[in-house]
């Protein structure tokens, strides 16, 4: 029955842009309606599949940054790379009405729910926010008050996705803290953290080990990495830290 409901979801499916919105100068969500959509965890990927006019094929892997909904839709996030094959199509060429192919929803264990309870801490660099946005979405959506940090690097504010829905999720008052930290160039005036993550900003934004936090670490893999041994050097416990790698660089 489980082999089944996976072979379910994993056929490729044709999905339909039906709305796109500007994030920030390099990144465009999309919003697809998938007729037949099986659902999804906050967390969790897709695969999204080309296909040339030659019949060359290529694909890559998006995280779902909607929670679940019961309209078959679903949104993506990309980051445009300008030397990539793909992310300039996606974040640029596409226009409402253009369909592709996606499969999924894929991913059990990079997932959090409000009956996973917290406190929740998310740590993100760059388009490593797009999942995590999934899990603040949900906690909103369900009304969970667990305590969240999101401590989330960008290069500028300008690069800074989600830059004013994170600031009224904030305003909601619900138990959400976001904490930024600007790598490469900061606004005049600007008093927040200016440098890459590390153990001492680890330890001060981080509740204690013994408060146990759920974590959840996503972004380019050097950010990531850095950020989880960090945190079992801190004295998280492994098993509590949970972590999503994007891709080989970033800054
Ligand atoms: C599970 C998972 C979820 C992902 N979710 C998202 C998402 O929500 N939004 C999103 O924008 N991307 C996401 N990615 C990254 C995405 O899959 C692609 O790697 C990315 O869009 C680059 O593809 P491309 O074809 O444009 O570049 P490619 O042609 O594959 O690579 C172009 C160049 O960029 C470098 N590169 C590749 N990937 C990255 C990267 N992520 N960061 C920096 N440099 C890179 C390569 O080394 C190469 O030099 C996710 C990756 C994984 C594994």
């Amino acid at each position: 029955m489980v082999g089944t409901a996976l072979q379910r979801r994993l056929i490729w499916r044709t999905a339909e842009v039906v709305d796109l919105v500007d994030e920030t100068p390099r990144v465009r969500s999309l919003v697809l309606a998938v007729p037949g959509w099986p659902g999804h965890q906050a967390g969790q990927h897709v695969d999204v599949r080309l296909t040339a006019d030659d019949g060359y094929q290529t694909q890559r892997s998006y995280s779902i940054a909607s929670p679940q909904s019961t309209d078959e839709r679903l949104t993506l996030t990309i980051e445009r790379l300008d030397d990539g094959e793909v992310s300039p199509y996606l974040a640029r060429e596409l226009h409402a009405g253009d369909q592709l192919e996606l499969r999924g929803p894929i991913g059990g264990y990079f997932v959090w729910a409000p009956a996973l309870g917290g406190p929740l801490l998310l740590i993100a660099g760059g388009s490593g926010s797009c999942p995590l946005m999934a899990m603040l979405r949900l906690r909103q959506a369900a009304g969970s008050t667990v305590p969240a940090r999101l401590l989330y690097s960008s290069r500028s504010l300008d690069e800074v996705i989600y830059r004013s829905e994170l600031a009224r999720l904030v305003a909601a008052g619900s138990g959400l803290e976001v904490m930024l930290t600007l790598t490469r160039a900061q606004p005049p005036g600007w008093t927040g953290l200016h440098r890459r993550i590390d153990t001492e900003m680890l330890q001060s934004v981080a509740w204690s080990p013994a408060e146990r936090p759920w974590i959840f670490i996503c972004g380019p893999t050097p950010l990531v990495e850095t950020a989880a041994s960090a945190l079992v050097d801190l004295g998280h416990e492994p098993a509590r830290i949970k972590t999503e790698r994007f891709g080989p660089t970033g800054g």
